[in-house]
C-alpha cells in the first residue's frame, strides 16, 4: 500500500530532541526519517524526496547553512525548517541567505513547532496556477510560477516553493499593499501575531533576485509599519 503520508526529513544530532521531534510529528500523521548529520542527510537526498526538511544549525562536521546550500544543490523547492539554538539575527539571515525558508529558535515549544511544520507542508488554497505557464514580466525580469523557474539580468534561477507562494501572492494582488500578517499566513502559514524578521529577510532575498539595486528597491516596495507591495512597473515604496 502506498504510503502518503507527507515525509519529513529530520537532521538533528541531539537524540534525545530527536526522538520527541519523530514521535510527535507521528502522531501528527507525518512520515518521519531521521539523521544525525549533513553528511547522512544529503546521501539520502540522492534517492529520497521530502515534503519538508528540518535542519539543525550545530551539526557535527558540516554545519547547517553548509548542508542548507547543499541540500538546495540536489532540491530547489523543498520547505527548510531551520533549528537555531542561538538567538541571533545573524544566524537566521545566514540561514535565510543559505536558502531556508524559517527558523526556530531552540529551545522551542510544541505547539509552535508543529503550527510551523503545518504551516510549511500546507497546500495554499488561494495559490492556483494557470494551466499554461505563461510568463510573468516585469522589468527584465520573467517568472514562470508553474516550473518553478525565473530568468533575470543575473541569470536563471530556480524558486523555492515558498518563493513560488510568495511571488504568487504579489503577482495576484499587484499594486495593493499586503499586509505582513496576510503575508505570513499566506506563505509560511503563521496563525498568529508572531513576531519574526523571517519575512523580511525573505524579501531581501526576493530583492536580490529581481530588483536592479536591492539596495534601492522599485518592484518589492517596503509600506512602513504595514507590510509589502509589488509594482511592475518601477516605483518607490516608503524607503
Ligand atoms: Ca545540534
Amino acid at each position: 500500500m502506498a504510503d502518503d503520508r507527507p515525509h519529513i526529513l529530520l537532521v538533528e544530532d541531539e537524540l534525545h530532541l530527536a526522538r520527541g521531534i519523530c514521535f510527535n510529528l507521528e502522531q501528527e500523521g507525518y512520515r518521519v526519517s531521521h539523521v544525525e548529520s549533513g553528511e547522512e542527510a544529503l546521501d539520502k537526498l540522492q534517492y529520497d524526496r521530502f515534503a519538508l526538511i528540518i535542519l539543525d544549525v550545530m551539526l557535527p562536521g558540516r554545519d547547517g547553512f553548509a548542508v542548507c546550500r547543499e541540500v538546495r544543490q540536489l532540491d530547489v523547492r523543498v520547505p527548510i525548517l531551520m533549528l537555531t539554538a542561538r538567538a541571533d539575527e545573524g544566524d537566521r539571515i545566514t540561514g535565510l541567505a543559505s536558502g531556508a525558508d524559517d527558523y526556530l529558535i531552540k529551545p522551542f515549544n510544541l505547539p509552535e513547532f508543529l503550527l510551523r511544520v503545518r504551516g510549511m507542508l500546507r497546500r495554499s488554497s488561494w495559490y492556483r496556477p494557470e494551466p499554461v505557464d505563461e510568463a510573468y514580466r516585469f522589468g527584465e525580469n520573467e517568472v514562470h510560477l508553474l516550473s518553478y523557474h525565473a530568468r533575470t539580468p543575473q541569470g536563471e534561477i530556480d524558486l523555492t516553493e515558498l518563493e513560488v507562494k510568495m511571488l504568487a501572492l504579489f503577482f495576484q494582488r499587484e499594486g495593493e499593499t499586503i499586509p505582513r500578517k496576510t503575508l505570513l499566513e499566506s506563505v509560511w502559514g503563521y496563525t498568529s501575531d508572531t513576531e519574526t524578521r523571517t519575512l523580511d529577510n525573505f524579501i531581501v532575498r526576493i530583492r536580490k533576485y529581481f530588483e536592479p539595486d536591492p539596495t534601492q528597491p522599485v518592484y518589492f516596495q517596503t509600506v512602513r509599519g504595514v507590510g509589502y507591495r509589488f509594482s511592475r512597473k518601477a516605483g518607490t515604496g516608503d524607503q
